[in-house]
Protein backbone atom coordinates (compact mmCIF):
# COMPACT_ATOMS: atom_id res chain seq x y z
CA UNK A 1 0.00 0.00 0.00
CA UNK A 2 1.53 3.49 -0.73
CA UNK A 3 -0.72 6.59 -0.47
CA UNK A 4 -0.66 10.13 1.24
CA UNK A 5 -3.38 11.41 3.20
CA UNK A 6 -3.76 15.35 4.23
CA UNK A 7 -5.53 15.72 7.43
CA UNK A 8 -6.59 19.64 7.29
CA UNK A 9 -7.05 21.71 10.62
CA UNK A 10 -9.85 22.01 12.12
CA UNK A 11 -11.77 22.19 15.46
CA UNK A 12 -15.24 20.69 15.14
CA UNK A 13 -17.50 21.55 17.83
CA UNK A 14 -21.03 19.48 18.28
CA UNK A 15 -22.99 21.20 21.04
CA UNK A 16 -26.83 20.55 21.04
CA UNK A 17 -28.69 23.13 21.89
CA UNK A 18 -25.69 25.18 22.97
CA UNK A 19 -24.54 26.87 19.88
CA UNK A 20 -24.39 30.21 22.03
CA UNK A 21 -21.88 29.31 24.45
CA UNK A 22 -19.59 27.29 21.87
CA UNK A 23 -19.25 30.13 19.87
CA UNK A 24 -18.33 32.40 22.66
CA UNK A 25 -15.57 30.19 23.54
CA UNK A 26 -14.68 29.57 19.90
CA UNK A 27 -14.60 33.18 19.54
CA UNK A 28 -12.41 34.35 22.78
CA UNK A 29 -9.94 31.11 21.60
CA UNK A 30 -9.13 32.69 18.37
CA UNK A 31 -8.87 36.36 20.21
CA UNK A 32 -11.56 37.89 17.96
CA UNK A 33 -13.19 41.15 19.33
CA UNK A 34 -14.53 42.73 15.68
CA UNK A 35 -16.90 40.05 14.20
CA UNK A 36 -18.11 40.42 11.11
CA UNK A 37 -21.38 37.74 10.63
CA UNK A 38 -22.97 36.79 7.60
CA UNK A 39 -25.99 35.21 7.58
CA UNK A 40 -29.27 35.64 5.61
CA UNK A 41 -32.53 37.74 6.49
CA UNK A 42 -34.22 34.53 5.91
CA UNK A 43 -32.32 33.06 8.70
CA UNK A 44 -32.63 36.24 11.44
CA UNK A 45 -35.15 34.17 14.07
CA UNK A 46 -32.14 31.09 14.13
CA UNK A 47 -29.08 33.76 14.45
CA UNK A 48 -30.06 36.07 16.85
CA UNK A 49 -30.73 34.27 20.04
CA UNK A 50 -27.03 32.45 19.43
CA UNK A 51 -24.77 35.98 18.45
CA UNK A 52 -26.38 38.42 20.79
CA UNK A 53 -23.32 37.94 23.32
CA UNK A 54 -21.10 37.84 20.86
CA UNK A 55 -18.84 40.94 19.57
CA UNK A 56 -20.54 41.41 16.34
CA UNK A 57 -19.30 44.82 14.57
CA UNK A 58 -21.50 44.37 11.50
CA UNK A 59 -24.43 42.01 10.22
CA UNK A 60 -24.05 41.37 6.41
CA UNK A 61 -27.03 39.64 5.80
CA UNK A 62 -26.93 39.53 1.25
CA UNK A 63 -26.64 36.07 0.58
CA UNK A 64 -27.13 34.47 -2.46
CA UNK A 65 -26.91 30.70 -3.80
CA UNK A 66 -23.32 30.45 -5.68
CA UNK A 67 -21.71 33.89 -4.55
CA UNK A 68 -22.45 36.39 -7.77
CA UNK A 69 -19.07 37.57 -7.99
CA UNK A 70 -20.90 40.84 -6.93
CA UNK A 71 -22.18 39.79 -4.06
CA UNK A 72 -18.71 39.04 -2.87
CA UNK A 73 -17.49 42.51 -3.64
CA UNK A 74 -19.70 44.18 -1.28
CA UNK A 75 -19.60 41.82 1.67
CA UNK A 76 -15.72 42.55 1.06
CA UNK A 77 -16.07 46.34 0.95
CA UNK A 78 -17.99 46.25 3.88
CA UNK A 79 -15.65 43.60 5.81
CA UNK A 80 -12.63 46.13 4.80
CA UNK A 81 -14.28 49.19 5.99
CA UNK A 82 -15.45 47.87 9.34
CA UNK A 83 -12.07 46.57 10.14
CA UNK A 84 -13.21 43.26 11.39
CA UNK A 85 -10.67 40.51 12.62
CA UNK A 86 -12.98 37.34 12.07
CA UNK A 87 -16.02 36.21 10.01
CA UNK A 88 -18.92 34.01 11.85
CA UNK A 89 -21.12 31.88 8.53
CA UNK A 90 -24.75 31.21 9.96
CA UNK A 91 -26.28 29.16 7.27
CA UNK A 92 -25.88 26.91 4.56
CA UNK A 93 -23.60 26.26 2.15
CA UNK A 94 -24.39 29.86 0.56
CA UNK A 95 -23.95 31.70 3.69
CA UNK A 96 -20.23 29.69 4.32
CA UNK A 97 -19.16 30.09 0.73
CA UNK A 98 -19.96 34.37 0.97
CA UNK A 99 -17.47 33.90 4.23
CA UNK A 100 -14.94 32.16 2.17
CA UNK A 101 -15.37 34.64 -0.39
CA UNK A 102 -14.35 37.42 1.85
CA UNK A 103 -11.41 35.34 3.94
CA UNK A 104 -9.97 34.79 0.36
CA UNK A 105 -9.43 38.72 -0.48
CA UNK A 106 -8.43 39.41 3.09
CA UNK A 107 -5.49 41.84 3.69
CA UNK A 108 -5.03 41.22 6.86
CA UNK A 109 -1.58 39.70 7.75
CA UNK A 110 -2.59 36.11 9.59
CA UNK A 111 -5.96 36.10 7.01
CA UNK A 112 -9.44 36.33 8.47
CA UNK A 113 -10.28 33.41 10.35
CA UNK A 114 -13.54 32.08 9.56
CA UNK A 115 -16.15 30.38 12.46
CA UNK A 116 -19.13 28.22 10.60
CA UNK A 117 -22.29 27.60 12.00
CA UNK A 118 -24.08 25.23 9.37
CA UNK A 119 -27.96 24.92 9.18
CA UNK A 120 -28.14 22.52 6.28
CA UNK A 121 -26.09 19.65 5.18
CA UNK A 122 -23.66 21.04 2.06
CA UNK A 123 -20.75 20.46 4.08
CA UNK A 124 -18.67 23.29 2.77
CA UNK A 125 -17.58 24.21 6.52
CA UNK A 126 -15.66 21.43 6.50
CA UNK A 127 -13.66 21.97 3.29
CA UNK A 128 -10.93 24.12 1.49
CA UNK A 129 -12.51 24.66 -1.52
CA UNK A 130 -14.27 27.95 -2.69
CA UNK A 131 -16.78 28.99 -5.05
CA UNK A 132 -17.25 32.06 -7.35
CA UNK A 133 -20.16 32.99 -10.05
CA UNK A 134 -19.18 35.62 -12.66
CA UNK A 135 -22.40 35.71 -14.63
CA UNK A 136 -23.26 31.92 -15.99
CA UNK A 137 -19.85 30.72 -15.27
CA UNK A 138 -19.16 29.22 -11.81
CA UNK A 139 -15.69 29.25 -11.09
CA UNK A 140 -13.55 26.86 -8.15
CA UNK A 141 -10.58 26.88 -6.28
CA UNK A 142 -8.79 25.41 -3.18
CA UNK A 143 -7.44 27.83 -1.04
CA UNK A 144 -6.48 26.87 2.87
CA UNK A 145 -7.54 30.15 3.68
CA UNK A 146 -10.79 29.66 3.17
CA UNK A 147 -10.91 26.74 5.77
CA UNK A 148 -13.45 27.38 8.34
CA UNK A 149 -11.03 27.58 11.99
CA UNK A 150 -13.97 26.21 13.41
CA UNK A 151 -17.27 24.54 13.19
CA UNK A 152 -20.05 24.91 15.66
CA UNK A 153 -22.99 22.20 14.53
CA UNK A 154 -26.19 22.70 16.45
CA UNK A 155 -28.72 20.62 15.88
CA UNK A 156 -31.15 22.44 17.31
CA UNK A 157 -30.92 25.05 14.36
CA UNK A 158 -32.15 22.50 11.47
CA UNK A 159 -35.16 22.00 12.88
CA UNK A 160 -36.74 24.83 11.13
CA UNK A 161 -35.26 23.14 7.84
CA UNK A 162 -38.31 22.08 5.62
CA UNK A 163 -38.28 18.20 5.29
CA UNK A 164 -37.88 18.45 1.66
CA UNK A 165 -34.80 20.92 2.20
CA UNK A 166 -33.41 18.59 4.30
CA UNK A 167 -33.75 15.26 2.35
CA UNK A 168 -31.97 17.08 -0.57
CA UNK A 169 -29.61 18.55 1.68
CA UNK A 170 -28.54 15.33 3.28
CA UNK A 171 -29.01 13.65 -0.17
CA UNK A 172 -25.93 16.37 -1.50
CA UNK A 173 -24.02 15.46 1.49
CA UNK A 174 -24.44 11.12 0.65
CA UNK A 175 -23.50 11.96 -2.93
CA UNK A 176 -19.88 13.44 -1.48
CA UNK A 177 -19.95 9.97 0.05
CA UNK A 178 -20.59 8.28 -2.77
CA UNK A 179 -18.56 10.04 -5.58
CA UNK A 180 -15.85 10.55 -2.99
CA UNK A 181 -15.29 6.31 -3.06
CA UNK A 182 -14.01 7.16 -6.32
CA UNK A 183 -12.77 10.82 -6.68
CA UNK A 184 -9.52 11.39 -8.31
CA UNK A 185 -7.47 11.51 -5.47
CA UNK A 186 -9.09 8.70 -3.25
CA UNK A 187 -7.19 6.68 -0.89
CA UNK A 188 -8.26 4.25 2.11
CA UNK A 189 -9.05 6.60 4.78
CA UNK A 190 -11.04 8.60 2.35
CA UNK A 191 -12.92 5.24 1.47
CA UNK A 192 -13.56 4.73 6.00
CA UNK A 193 -14.60 7.89 6.79
CA UNK A 194 -17.08 8.15 3.56
CA UNK A 195 -18.31 4.61 4.57
CA UNK A 196 -19.15 5.95 7.94
CA UNK A 197 -20.78 9.49 6.09
CA UNK A 198 -23.16 6.81 5.05
CA UNK A 199 -24.03 4.93 8.11
CA UNK A 200 -24.83 8.71 9.63
CA UNK A 201 -26.52 9.80 6.72
CA UNK A 202 -28.61 6.72 6.13
CA UNK A 203 -29.42 6.29 9.70
CA UNK A 204 -30.15 10.27 10.56
CA UNK A 205 -32.28 11.39 7.05
CA UNK A 206 -35.41 8.46 7.28
CA UNK A 207 -36.36 10.37 11.03
CA UNK A 208 -36.19 13.90 9.92
CA UNK A 209 -38.21 12.94 6.56
CA UNK A 210 -40.75 10.95 8.90
CA UNK A 211 -43.96 13.35 9.53
CA UNK A 212 -44.83 13.31 12.84
CA UNK A 213 -41.33 12.44 14.30
CA UNK A 214 -40.99 13.46 18.24
CA UNK A 215 -38.70 16.56 18.47
CA UNK A 216 -36.40 14.49 20.56
CA UNK A 217 -35.84 12.06 18.00
CA UNK A 218 -36.00 14.48 15.30
CA UNK A 219 -33.14 16.53 16.57
CA UNK A 220 -31.07 13.27 17.28
CA UNK A 221 -31.99 12.30 13.42
CA UNK A 222 -30.43 15.82 13.01
CA UNK A 223 -27.05 15.19 14.67
CA UNK A 224 -26.55 11.94 13.18
CA UNK A 225 -27.44 12.95 9.56
CA UNK A 226 -25.30 16.64 10.68
CA UNK A 227 -22.59 13.80 12.00
CA UNK A 228 -22.38 12.37 8.43
CA UNK A 229 -22.59 15.47 6.51
CA UNK A 230 -19.50 16.15 8.42
CA UNK A 231 -17.32 13.33 7.38
CA UNK A 232 -18.84 13.29 3.56
CA UNK A 233 -17.23 16.79 3.07
CA UNK A 234 -13.81 15.76 4.64
CA UNK A 235 -13.56 12.72 2.33
CA UNK A 236 -14.98 14.64 -0.52
CA UNK A 237 -12.56 17.00 0.55
CA UNK A 238 -9.76 15.06 0.24
CA UNK A 239 -11.07 12.54 -2.69
CA UNK A 240 -11.91 15.46 -5.10
CA UNK A 241 -14.57 15.40 -7.14
CA UNK A 242 -15.88 12.52 -9.13
CA UNK A 243 -18.09 12.03 -12.30
CA UNK A 244 -21.03 12.80 -9.78
CA UNK A 245 -19.95 16.42 -9.26
CA UNK A 246 -18.85 16.79 -13.10
CA UNK A 247 -22.39 16.21 -14.01
CA UNK A 248 -23.53 18.55 -11.10
CA UNK A 249 -21.83 21.42 -11.76
CA UNK A 250 -22.50 21.11 -15.58
CA UNK A 251 -25.90 21.11 -15.09
CA UNK A 252 -26.45 23.50 -12.10
CA UNK A 253 -24.36 26.29 -13.96
CA UNK A 254 -26.13 25.70 -17.60
CA UNK A 255 -29.47 25.80 -16.28
CA UNK A 256 -29.31 27.50 -13.16
CA UNK A 257 -31.09 24.10 -11.21
CA UNK A 258 -30.84 24.16 -7.41
CA UNK A 259 -27.63 22.73 -6.23
CA UNK A 260 -28.93 19.86 -3.67
CA UNK A 261 -32.03 18.84 -5.82
CA UNK A 262 -29.69 18.26 -8.80
CA UNK A 263 -27.45 16.30 -6.51
CA UNK A 264 -30.21 14.13 -5.12
CA UNK A 265 -31.80 13.49 -8.39
CA UNK A 266 -28.68 12.66 -10.28
CA UNK A 267 -26.96 10.64 -7.25
CA UNK A 268 -28.18 7.01 -7.76
CA UNK A 269 -27.91 7.41 -11.80
CA UNK A 270 -23.86 7.85 -11.29
CA UNK A 271 -23.80 4.87 -8.60
CA UNK A 272 -25.73 2.52 -10.92
CA UNK A 273 -23.54 3.14 -13.63
CA UNK A 274 -20.19 2.97 -11.78
CA UNK A 275 -21.13 0.14 -9.17
CA UNK A 276 -20.20 -2.47 -12.16
CA UNK A 277 -16.73 -1.34 -11.95
CA UNK A 278 -15.79 -0.40 -8.77
CA UNK A 279 -15.85 -3.68 -6.59
CA UNK A 280 -14.57 -2.07 -3.66
CA UNK A 281 -16.62 0.73 -3.30
CA UNK A 282 -19.45 -0.90 -4.37
CA UNK A 283 -18.67 -3.16 -1.10
CA UNK A 284 -17.91 -0.70 1.14
CA UNK A 285 -21.15 1.56 0.24
CA UNK A 286 -23.45 -1.97 0.80
CA UNK A 287 -21.64 -2.13 3.90
CA UNK A 288 -22.79 1.13 5.15
CA UNK A 289 -25.87 0.81 4.02
CA UNK A 290 -26.54 -2.79 5.51
CA UNK A 291 -27.29 -4.12 2.17
CA UNK A 292 -26.44 -6.61 -0.30
CA UNK A 293 -25.57 -4.18 -2.96
CA UNK A 294 -25.37 -0.61 -3.45
CA UNK A 295 -27.95 0.16 -5.68
CA UNK A 296 -30.25 -1.94 -3.40
CA UNK A 297 -29.23 0.30 -0.75
CA UNK A 298 -29.54 3.53 -1.86
CA UNK A 299 -32.98 2.63 -3.62
CA UNK A 300 -34.38 2.11 -0.18
CA UNK A 301 -33.12 5.18 1.09
CA UNK A 302 -34.54 6.70 -1.54
CA UNK A 303 -37.84 5.40 -0.83
CA UNK A 304 -37.87 6.18 2.92
CA UNK A 305 -37.12 9.59 2.07
CA UNK A 306 -39.36 10.24 -0.96
CA UNK A 307 -36.30 11.93 -2.66
CA UNK A 308 -36.21 14.29 -5.78
CA UNK A 309 -37.06 12.31 -8.97
CA UNK A 310 -36.36 13.83 -12.03
CA UNK A 311 -34.07 16.82 -13.28
CA UNK A 312 -37.39 18.26 -15.83
CA UNK A 313 -39.17 18.55 -12.50
CA UNK A 314 -36.55 21.12 -11.33
CA UNK A 315 -36.38 23.35 -14.59
CA UNK A 316 -33.88 21.46 -17.33
CA UNK A 317 -35.14 21.89 -20.56
CA UNK A 318 -35.41 18.66 -22.47
CA UNK A 319 -33.10 19.73 -25.08
CA UNK A 320 -30.75 20.53 -22.60
CA UNK A 321 -29.66 16.78 -22.91
CA UNK A 322 -27.93 17.14 -25.72
CA UNK A 323 -26.81 20.55 -24.78
CA UNK A 324 -25.13 19.00 -21.42
CA UNK A 325 -23.37 16.32 -22.47
CA UNK A 326 -20.36 17.75 -24.30
CA UNK A 327 -18.93 19.64 -21.72
CA UNK A 328 -19.55 16.63 -19.14
CA UNK A 329 -17.99 14.35 -21.01
CA UNK A 330 -14.82 16.75 -20.96
CA UNK A 331 -14.77 17.64 -17.22
CA UNK A 332 -15.15 13.77 -15.99
CA UNK A 333 -11.76 12.06 -14.75
CA UNK A 334 -10.45 10.13 -17.09
CA UNK A 335 -9.65 7.32 -14.66
CA UNK A 336 -13.53 6.88 -13.84
CA UNK A 337 -14.58 3.36 -13.19
CA UNK A 338 -16.85 2.94 -15.96
CA UNK A 339 -15.46 4.69 -19.22
CA UNK A 340 -17.75 6.79 -20.00
CA UNK A 341 -19.12 7.48 -24.26
CA UNK A 342 -21.14 9.80 -25.89
CA UNK A 343 -24.04 6.87 -25.68
CA UNK A 344 -24.04 5.71 -22.16
CA UNK A 345 -23.86 9.43 -20.87
CA UNK A 346 -26.84 10.69 -22.98
CA UNK A 347 -28.60 7.35 -21.80
CA UNK A 348 -27.62 8.49 -18.07
CA UNK A 349 -28.95 11.75 -18.03
CA UNK A 350 -32.10 10.93 -20.11
CA UNK A 351 -33.03 8.52 -17.66
CA UNK A 352 -32.36 11.33 -14.64
CA UNK A 353 -34.02 13.94 -16.70
CA UNK A 354 -37.28 11.77 -17.17
CA UNK A 355 -36.85 10.42 -13.26
CA UNK A 356 -36.09 6.57 -14.63
CA UNK A 357 -35.52 4.16 -12.32
CA UNK A 358 -31.75 3.47 -11.80
P1 LIG B 1 -28.40 27.46 0.79
O1 LIG B 1 -27.33 27.83 1.73
O2 LIG B 1 -28.65 28.40 -0.33
O3 LIG B 1 -29.74 27.18 1.60
C1 LIG B 1 -30.90 26.74 0.92
C2 LIG B 1 -32.16 27.42 1.50
O4 LIG B 1 -32.38 26.94 2.82
C3 LIG B 1 -32.06 28.93 1.61
O5 LIG B 1 -33.27 29.50 1.20
C4 LIG B 1 -31.84 29.16 3.09
O6 LIG B 1 -32.34 30.42 3.51
C5 LIG B 1 -32.63 28.02 3.69
N1 LIG B 1 -32.19 27.57 5.02
C6 LIG B 1 -30.93 27.28 5.39
N2 LIG B 1 -30.89 26.83 6.65
C7 LIG B 1 -32.18 26.82 7.11
C8 LIG B 1 -32.79 26.42 8.34
N3 LIG B 1 -32.10 25.87 9.34
N4 LIG B 1 -34.13 26.57 8.45
C9 LIG B 1 -34.88 27.04 7.40
N5 LIG B 1 -34.35 27.42 6.22
C10 LIG B 1 -33.01 27.30 6.07
O7 LIG B 1 -28.13 26.02 0.11
P2 LIG B 1 -27.15 24.81 0.47
O8 LIG B 1 -27.66 23.66 -0.31
O9 LIG B 1 -26.93 24.67 1.92
O10 LIG B 1 -25.75 25.28 -0.15
C11 LIG B 1 -25.58 25.35 -1.54
C12 LIG B 1 -24.34 26.17 -1.89
O11 LIG B 1 -23.22 25.67 -1.19
C13 LIG B 1 -24.01 26.07 -3.38
O12 LIG B 1 -23.58 27.31 -3.85
C14 LIG B 1 -22.87 25.05 -3.40
O13 LIG B 1 -22.06 25.19 -4.53
C15 LIG B 1 -22.17 25.38 -2.10
N6 LIG B 1 -21.37 24.24 -1.57
C16 LIG B 1 -20.02 24.43 -1.46
C17 LIG B 1 -19.23 23.40 -0.96
C18 LIG B 1 -17.75 23.64 -0.80
O14 LIG B 1 -17.05 22.75 -0.34
N7 LIG B 1 -17.25 24.79 -1.13
C19 LIG B 1 -19.81 22.19 -0.56
C20 LIG B 1 -21.20 22.04 -0.68
C21 LIG B 1 -21.98 23.08 -1.19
Amino acid sequence: MRFTHETLPQRVVFARGDAATALAAEIAALGATRVMLIASAREAALVAPITAALPVVLHHDEVVMHVPVEVADRARTAAAAAGVDAILTVGGGSATGLGKAVALASERPGGLPILAVPTTYAGSEATNVWGLTQGTTKSTGVDDAVLPRSIVYDATLLTSLPAELSVASGLNALAHCIDAMWGPRVDPIDQALAGEGIRGLAGGLPVIAREGARQGALVQGIEQTLYGAYLAAVAFASAGSGMHHKICHVLGGMFNLPHAQTHAVVLPHVLAFNAPNAPEAERRIAAAFGSSTAVEGMAALRAAVDAPRALRDYGMPEDGIAEAVAPVLAAIPPDNPTPVTEQNLTALLRAAWEGDPA
